[in-house]
């Protein structure tokens, strides 16, 4: 009996279904993968050079593993040399073009070259030696086949020649050279795998913070904030999402429009390419605010159009004293703003965030508030409210992504204010906050209508009516006599 109980003989259990069709994935795999690679460098036999298999009865091998090791100390010897240099001073030289082997970035393992992927192979040598279809040449004892190690030997040589420029193979090609596959397949992986390395530790330096997340003309427009002091710096990307990037900065000192410039900023960026934007549309076309200029605007400016709408709702809100980012400035498709959060760590979404229960009850009464000073005092429907537009800072909830905002009196304001009512109302009753309404109360409550159908069609139907109606109105008798802007709502704001 063994000391330690019986062994546990359990196996997991699998069906026969799960068996059968996983060997028949990996049949098909490889299928596929002999399809892929029809022209492997002809090694058949032998593994390609790995960790611990390194062939070391070649001389070149040995010479090329010997100038690696050469390098590294080289390299090293620079790295003394521009410590010594730059000592402790703040502006300090950087001796990284000259170094010969490039350090490993971590962070880039998933994209490491296959380098046996033949379909793309760029050292493929431009005029590959014929052999023909058969495989061999010759006839009899001087049959000469395609493995044929002289033949072989040259052609890697010649290979060689398609290495990147900066990579130094010496001047073999001219000789009669002849590399034995494992060699050349291994001078190949590390030519490519160098190639790699230094591009990519190019574009990490062009580009240190996440800039490289835009198109060159934004970029342009982040730097001359940057060189007009309005920023600080800008230290890196937030949020990649479908219409736009959002990015940290720190607060300049130059305040130009009299204003002061906040200590953090946020970046919104948004996303020139102009597909996602195409089934938001109906937002801004049918708001009366942009009706006039939608027309003749080409999509570009449309772009910048979301942006000055994010800004003026913005601002709206800030005048009726709702927590939202403050408006720093507004440059064509680039939205610069107070930056919630601290220490470049943004606040957390409310879907993110774990709340007490009483914090959860405050938060509720004070969106509950936020959406009625929205609708009344900034004559607006937020349109995309949810958990991810809400952010938890400094105790209390603040909102956020308002570029698709728009007035009640939209064709479609209602149904818009409805869908954020059933997303609000849905999110605290999951979060087990009793007094929250349901999303038909709390669209009464917030627009002032007293719709009392009870259920959701009904309701909706309503809604619709009602949006019929304004429209007609509109139609009648224009924009300012709409039922929204008559019974003692503010005025429509003229921008
Ligand atoms: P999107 O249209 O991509 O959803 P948002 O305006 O919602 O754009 O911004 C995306 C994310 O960026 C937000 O969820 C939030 O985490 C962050 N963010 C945006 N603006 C700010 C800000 N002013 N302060 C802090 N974080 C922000
Ligand atoms: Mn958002």
């Amino acid at each position: 009996q063994c000391p330690w109980g019986a062994p546990n003989t359990t196996s997991i259990s699998c069906s026969l279904a799960d068996v059968m069709s996983e060997q028949l994935a990996k049949e098909l795999q490889l299928e596929e993968e002999n399809a892929a690679f029809p022209e492997v460098v002809a090694v058949a036999e032998g593994p390609f050079i790995t960790g611990e298999n390194i062939d070391t009865s070649s001389d070149l091998m040995l010479a090329q593993m010997l100038q690696m090791e050469f390098d590294r100390e080289y390299d090293a010897q620079l790295r003394r040399e521009e410590k010594k240099i730059n000592g402790d001073s703040k502006v300090s030289i950087s001796f990284e073009n000259y170094r010969k082997v490039h350090p490993y970035d971590s962070d880039s393992s998933e994209d490491e070259v296959d380098w046996q992927d033949t379909r793309h192979d760029p050292y493929r040598a431009d005029k590959p030696t014929t052999t023909p279809r058969k495989g061999f040449v010759g006839k009899g004892k001087d049959i000469t086949t395609k493995h044929d190690e002289v033949v072989c030997g040259r052609k890697n040589t010649a290979r060689m020649e398609n290495f990147a420029p900066e990579f130094q193979v010496g001047d073999g090609i001219g000789m009669d050279l002849k590399l034995s596959n494992q060699v050349f397949n291994a001078l190949k992986q590390h030519a490519y795998s160098e190639e790699r390395r230094s591009a990519r530790l190019h574009e990490k330096k062009e580009h240190s913070t996440a800039e490289k997340a835009v198109d060159p003309k934004t970029r342009l427009l982040l730097y001359k904030m940057v060189n007009a002091g309005m920023l600080e710096t800008i230290t890196g990307c937030i949020s990649t999402g479908k219409e736009s990037v959002v990015f940290h900065a720190y607060g300049g000192k130059s305040a130009t429009e009299d204003k002061v410039i906040p200590p953090e900023c946020a970046i919104k960026v948004f996303k020139t390419t102009l597909n996602e934007f195409k089934n938001r549309d109906k937002y801004i076309k049918d708001d009366y605010r942009f009706k006039d200029r939608f027309s003749k605007l080409n999509p570009r400016k449309i772009i910048r159009m979301w942006a000055e709408k994010e800004m003026h709702n913005l601002t709206r809100m800030q005048n009726a004293g709702i927590p939202c980012p403050q408006v720093v400035i507004l440059k064509k498709h680039v939205l610069v703003m107070s930056f919630i959060g601290q220490d470049q760590v943004p606040a957390p979404k409310l879907k993110d965030v774990t709340l007490s229960s009483e914090d959860m009850k405050k938060a509720y009464s004070q969106i509950l508030n936020m959406m009625q000073q929205l609708y009344k005092e900034c004559n607006l429907v937020h349109a995309d409210l949810s958990e991810y537009n809400m952010l938890w800072h400094d105790g209390k909830v603040w909102l956020i992504d308002v570029s698709q905002s728009v007035e009640p009196t939209h064709p479609h304001g209602l149904e818009f204010l409805f869908r954020d009512c059933r997303n609000v109302s849905q999110f605290f009753q999951k979060a087990g906050v009793a007094e929250a309404l349901n999303e038909r109360e709390l669209f009464n409550a917030v627009s002032g209508f007293n719709i009392t159908a009870d259920n959701e069609v009904d309701f909706q139907a309503e809604i619709e009516a009602l949006e019929k109606m304004n429209e007609d109105h509109v139609q009648n008798h224009g924009k300012k006599l709409s039922m929204f802007s008559g019974d003692g709502d503010p005025p429509i704001y003229d921008e």
